[in-house]
């Protein structure tokens, strides 16, 4: 196949922050991008030459939006499979309709985990009210019930502490589809971003730590320095899915040393948002290369590096102090250009480099404190 070369236009499903990312990777390298989302003046569509805006399900502007385009790609992983399909009929799709299928849904994912031979969390299927007492006896508490489909960030999720509370549990997500996933006391959560290309080339930023407050990622750091096995984890499962794009695997490190996988997301990931300042190429370049079939970068760090993110929040006393962040030095402003700062938005983030990682940690936790005003 053709390398879809400088010059040619990439077209993104969705709006948010991955995509105003991968739009700046793609515009520095002289590419055209237009953008697909239900939203208007999105993160995204605010970096992009067209910004389309129409529901995913509206399919002709969907087919209209992949004719213009040379090549299509995802910022947002919940598209639905027949927005894929409509866009596939005028342009290439990658990572293919079907990767999102399976990564879209955490039963199909974890199906297909279990299936290639891959560590997970143990978990039951939920379907009836039988199902759940059941999976409760059997995984013990706490557990957690997540929804089958469209969860993100903790979104759909409910901790089970007593088998008398399952079903109130299950009632609050609405009684759908779930999964019960045992409670895993995990020593760390670790992630790999990783990358191929259609000839199956494969790249990987190595293993970070990445530590959650209210199931939302607050912080990565980079490298992890532990758990390097995790990268050939990454690496089957992107073979098994034949991804093509960049795909991040994130993972429960337990006490005993053993990882599993958490959960799969086949696009730019919040934990590879310090590749942005700290890498040869970005996650979002990495993305560009491999849907445009050229040669994928260096994966190179050049320093370590912490990532904090700007949540909503940030902005409860007033807007953050900005010229207090910039005042650190090795610390890059992120912003995303989203209007309303509501509490547990991804409004931007911060990257400090740094000599080690320790310090670059320190660095960027002092800067977010520098921010908020008292
Ligand atoms: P998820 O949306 O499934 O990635 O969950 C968000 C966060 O909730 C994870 O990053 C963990 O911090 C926590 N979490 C989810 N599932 C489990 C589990 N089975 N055991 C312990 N913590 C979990």
């Amino acid at each position: 196949m053709k390398p879809i070369l400088p010059g040619s236009t990439v077209g993104i499903l969705g709006g948010g922050q991955l995509g105003r990312m991968f739009a700046i990777a793609a515009r520095r390298m002289g590419y055209r991008v237009h953008t697909f989302a239900p939203d208007v003046d999105t993160p995204a569509g605010q970096i992009s030459d067209v910004e389309i805006h129409a529901p995913y399900e509206d399919l002709d502007t969907v087919r209209a939006f992949a004719r213009n385009v040379d090549v299509v790609t995802f910022e947002f992983e919940n598209v639905p499979a027949a927005t894929a399909a409509a866009a596939a009929e005028f342009a290439p799709v990658r990572p293919a309709g079907a990767v999102l299928h399976t990564t879209q849904h955490r039963l199909r994912e974890k199906l297909f985990l279990q299936g290639a031979g891959l560590p997970l969390a143990p978990f039951r299927i939920v379907r009836t009210e039988d199902d759940l007492i059941r999976a409760v006896a059997g995984l013990g508490c706490p557990a957690i019930l997540k929804t089958a489909g469209f969860g993100y960030d903790g979104h759909g999720q409910v901790r089970i502490t007593s088998p008398e509370t399952a079903l109130d549990a299950w009632r609050s997500i609405g009684s759908q589809e779930a999964v019960l996933e045992a409670f895993i006391d995990f020593d760390r959560e670790l992630s790999v971003v990783a990358a191929r290309g259609t000839d199956g080339a494969f790249v990987h930023y190595g293993v970070v730590e990445n530590r959650h407050q209210r199931h939302i990622l607050d912080v990565t750091i980079a490298p992890a320095g532990v758990a390097l096995e995790a990268v050939e984890i990454a690496r089957a499962v992107m073979e098994k899915l034949e991804v093509v794009g960049v795909l991040c695997v994130e993972f429960f490190l337990a006490r005993d040393g053993s990882l599993m996988i958490n959960e799969l997301a086949p696009r730019p990931h919040n934990s590879g948002h310090f590749t942005f300042d700290a890498c040869v190429t970005s996650q979002f370049e990495q993305q560009l290369r491999a849907v445009c079939e050229l040669p994928l970068g260096s994966t190179e760090q050049m320093r370590p590096a912490a990532m904090a993110n700007l949540l909503g929040d940030v902005w409860s006393k007033g807007t953050p102090d900005w010229a207090a962040a910039c005042a650190f030095q090795g610390v890059k402003l992120h912003l995303y250009g989203k209007a309303e700062p509501r509490p547990g938005r991804k409004m931007g983030h911060l990257t400090a480099l740094a000599a080690t990682k320790e310090a670059a940690l320190e660095t960027v936790l002092a800067a977010r404190a520098a921010m908020c005003r008292s």
